[in-house]
């Protein structure tokens, strides 16, 4: 790297420090999207680690799946909350790689013991990928992808129902209607394989519940969870 570049590039973060996307502190040189501090000390939950985690009992008897587990704690006003708003709207994907290549850190031996062919996004309804510009999840997933030397579709899964309207519906209502809102491409490429499956933020499940169930139709698929992070309060 030449050295003028690099001087231009300290002299221009005189005028524009690039700041951390979990705490807003500025990060000095080599730190890139969030810094060291955070990076220790974000509320992981090693969900991974532990039997009958939060987020398998929020899934549980709502579809089968092998393990359900995420990286993050996600609670309002927090440094995860200032994360994930970075992630999915301020035009950040390279957040969603660093995460995934974190988390994949995280759960390289779990993974190793409970091992999955494939690793697919949530995905997002054509209207919404052409307003928002890009689907977060699936920037996670390439994150985890890389970091597993396992391979994302991102193309399989299709979302043909734009959901958003029907947040004041029950939950089983919206459940019913949610498998209805994803539809899957060439369903004999998936047959018995092990898909995991990846979202931003679980909240309700609902919409991992729509994809999963739509999955499950295929002969011999199993169903496994990985999100970036669970909403905890
Ligand atoms: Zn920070």
């Amino acid at each position: 790297m030449s050295t003028l570049f690099t001087y231009l590039e300290d002299f221009a973060s005189l005028f524009f420090p690039k700041t951390c996307c979990a705490c807003g502190h500025s990060l000095v040189k080599n730190e890139e999207l969030i810094c060291t501090s955070c990076r220790y000390n974000l509320p992981y939950t090693e969900f991974h680690l532990l039997d009958n985690n939060m987020l398998q009992m929020h899934l549980a008897g709502r579809f089968k799946f092998e393990f359900s587990i995420a990286c993050l704690y996600y609670y309002k006003q927090s440094k995860v909350q200032n994360l994930i708003h970075n992630f999915k709207y301020k035009n950040k994907p390279e957040l969603g790689v660093l995460l995934g290549t974190m988390y994949a850190d995280h759960i390289k031996y779990f993974i190793e013991a409970h091992p999955v062919d494939l690793i697919m996004p949530v995905p997002l309804h054509t209207k919404k990928l052409r307003q928002r510009g890009y689907n977060q999840s699936a920037y996670f997933a390439q994150g985890l992808s890389e970091g597993l030397g396992i391979p994302a579709d991102a193309l399989s899964l299709k979302r043909v129902v734009d959901t958003d309207s029907q947040t004041s519906m029950s939950r089983f209502d919206r459940s019913e209607n949610m498998k209805e809102a994803f539809k899957v491409e060439n369903p004999s490429l998936l047959k018995g394989r092990h898909i995991m499956l990846v979202d931003d933020v679980v909240t309700t499940g609902s919409t991992l519940e729509g994809c999963a169930l739509a999955l499950l139709d295929i002969e011999g698929v199993k169903i496994s969870v990985a999100a970036a992070a669970m909403s905890a309060g």
